[in-house]
């Protein structure tokens, strides 16, 4: 059934590629809770931009896992102070992390990816779901040129695991698009992006990536599964 809904958003939307047309356009839907994301990375930071100086009726988020980069923490309070906006942190349960580290030790997802996998559900997932709950409507910075897995990603998309519909505005959008919307509208950014840090997450798994290197190579590098967290497994 969410399927077919994404499939009629998509219908109904794929001639709109202006940040302006498809908030309007989404705006204009039946979504109660719609809200957003960020990992205050340099996709996100388009979208807190466009939220917040457009002052959108759009609830803003982030997860703080307790391994993200101090440089991300002072993207957050930038931000916050710049656009005069409160983001809202979930953290993790401090008796399942207490539990994870006490048992496993700090560095347990080098170990095996049932660990990280472990690690990330703690610090990412649940806090997720929470963040989630009640909510309609997830507006999200995935792009299609991010990684094979969202090759085919759309403007709206349904997240099965989540039961929930997805919105990705720049889904069709290049990292180059990117730059050159942070760069006009003077968008605060990570300071790591300057050192080769593409994609950003928790500090020890994240490491900056070589000129050619595909994007998502910095993330979980010592992996040769599948680049993701469980945050976005695109389906459709
Ligand atoms: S990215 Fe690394 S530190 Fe962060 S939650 Fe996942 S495994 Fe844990």
């Amino acid at each position: 059934m969410s399927h077919a809904i994404a499939s009629d958003l998509n219908r109904a939307s794929e001639k709109l590629t202006a940040l302006t047309e498809l908030f309007g356009f989404l705006l204009r839907q039946d979504f109660k809770n719609p809200v957003f994301s960020t990992s205050l990375g340099q996709e996100d930071q388009v979208i807190t931009h466009h939220i917040a100086s457009n002052t959108l009726p759009i609830k803003i988020f982030t997860l703080d896992t307790g391994r993200i980069f101090q440089e991300t923490y002072d993207v957050l309070d930038i931000t916050q102070k710049k656009y005069n906006i409160t983001i809202d942190v979930f953290a993790p349960s401090q008796n399942a992390l207490e539990d994870l580290v006490t048992k496993k030790g700090p560095n347990s997802f080098y170990e095996s990816v049932e660990n990280r996998k472990e690690c990330c559900g703690i610090r990412k997932i649940v806090p997720l779901k929470r963040a989630l709950k009640g909510k309609d409507l997830w507006i999200t910075g995935l792009r299609q040129a991010q990684s094979e897995n969202r090759a085919t990603l759309d403007y709206f998309s349904y997240d099965e695991h989540f039961d929930i519909i997805k919105f990705n505005p720049l889904a069709k959008w290049e990292l180059s698009d990117v730059n050159a919307y942070l760069k006009e509208n003077k968008v605060p950014q990570n300071s790591l992006h300057a050192k080769g840090f593409v994609s950003i997450g928790c500090a020890p798994c994240t490491r900056a990536i070589e000129n050619g290197e595909d994007i998502r190579a910095g993330r979980w590098w010592w992996e040769s599964s599948k680049k993701e967290c469980g945050l976005h497994t695109i389906k459709s």
